[in-house]
């Protein structure tokens, strides 16, 4: 039943029918009204008017009736879930039945699949004996490190058609340019303002073994999760390995001054150019994979640098802006992943520059 704020200290009445109008209870004494409980609105903030306070059924969250959107004029009838809970209980799960997934994510049939992961855990066995050389000196990228089992990799895929299928994009593992918006040979390296550094022929390699994993079905052990108060968000499923290739960041490549009146949060820097005319973002709302869901956090606050687990960093890559999300450190199972929103690419390895 929807719960002012007062009710959920007191033990729930036990009702034979219908339960009474709950404002009846609560909207005497208003001067135990705030702190009460250490409730506030999740939209103003504050804890006064209590008896305005409402409570979701199911994360016990407080809403103002009047700071909802729209405003409800009384307490409702019946179970109450929030907005965030509500878009919680609506995310529509993608069947997590195979044939679907691979359909999905337009994955390559496994004919020969046995055979190129026995190849692959040796490729990897290879690469992570050379980890044993002093870190300092090694700063190559990582390929991603698959979870082995499955099934398991099934859901995972499928978390992630949920969440695309949620937010009404495509799938897509690259950038894309589409009529109306700027075209690929806008997106030119060589425009960036200060030099963009090229990406090593060793950890372009890399690169494109994550690629070629990924269209096999073998894809980054990484779950998209709902976070009622964060939306879609990313968690590591196995541990990560620092200067690990998580994803590249795709989407539609665009002008910046062709979108500088959306809200998408989610765009991101592709070209920072001398000229700003020539700036591109990426704007994952339409095509993505991903990389959209992962949570960007300013690091310039002690909280966003302690959470960071990600760098994103871009790339010249055979003359072309490519955006790279990688580990920065060691990352946890269970993890969830944040890059540095306002990303400094020039802490990162310079002697490349162009
Ligand atoms: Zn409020
Ligand atoms: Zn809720």
């Amino acid at each position: 039943m929807s719960r002012l704020r007062r009710r959920t200290q007191a033990p729930k009445p036990i009702y034979n029918s219908q339960p009474p109008p709950t404002l009846i209870l609560l909207d005497s004494d208003s001067d135990s009204d705030s702190d009460y409980n250490g409730v506030c609105c999740e939209e103003c903030g504050s804890g006064e008017n209590g008896a305005e306070l409402l409570l979701c059924d199911d994360c016990d969250r407080g809403y103002h009736l009047y700071c909802l959107k729209p405003i409800l004029a009384k307490v409702p009838k019946g179970d109450w879930s929030c907005p965030l809970c509500s878009a919680s209980n609506n995310v529509k799960k993608f069947p997590l039945i195979q044939t679907k997934i691979v359909d999905f994510f337009r994955i390559q049939k496994p004919s020969d699949e046995v055979q190129t992961s026995i190849s692959d855990t040796r490729k990897r066995k290879k690469r992570s004996s050379s980890l044993l050389t002093p870190k300092k000196k090694s700063r190559k990228l990582l390929p991603f490190n698959p979870t082995e089992d499955h099934e398991r990799r099934l859901e995972q895929m499928a978390s992630l058609a949920t969440a695309l299928m949620a937010t009404g994009a495509q799938f897509s593992n690259e950038l894309t340019y589409v009529a109306g918006m700027a075209p690929r040979s806008a997106n030119r390296a060589a425009l960036e303002k200060g030099g963009m550094q090229v990406m090593s022929r060793e950890d372009a390699e890399t690169l494109n073994l994550c690629k070629k994993m990924m269209e096999k079905g073998e894809w980054p052990p990484l779950l998209v999760v709902f976070d009622p108060k964060e939306g879609f968000t990313v968690e590591a499923d196995k541990s990560i390995k620092d200067l690990t290739i998580i994803t590249e960041y795709v989407g539609d490549v665009d002008y910046l001054q062709n979108r500088e009146n959306d809200d998408g949060d989610s765009m991101m820097t592709l070209l920072s150019a001398d000229t700003p005319s020539q700036s591109l973002v990426v704007c994952p709302d339409k095509r993505s994979n991903i990389a959209r869901f992962i949570n960007g956090i300013n690091n310039y606050t002690p909280e966003g640098r302690k959470k960071q687990n990600l760098k994103c960093v871009r790339y010249d890559l055979g003359g072309e802006c490519k955006v790279l999300l990688i580990a920065n450190r060691d990352i946890r199972k269970g993890e969830r992943l944040y890059y540095d929103y306002n990303g400094l690419e020039h802490e990162y390895p310079t002697e490349h520059f162009v």
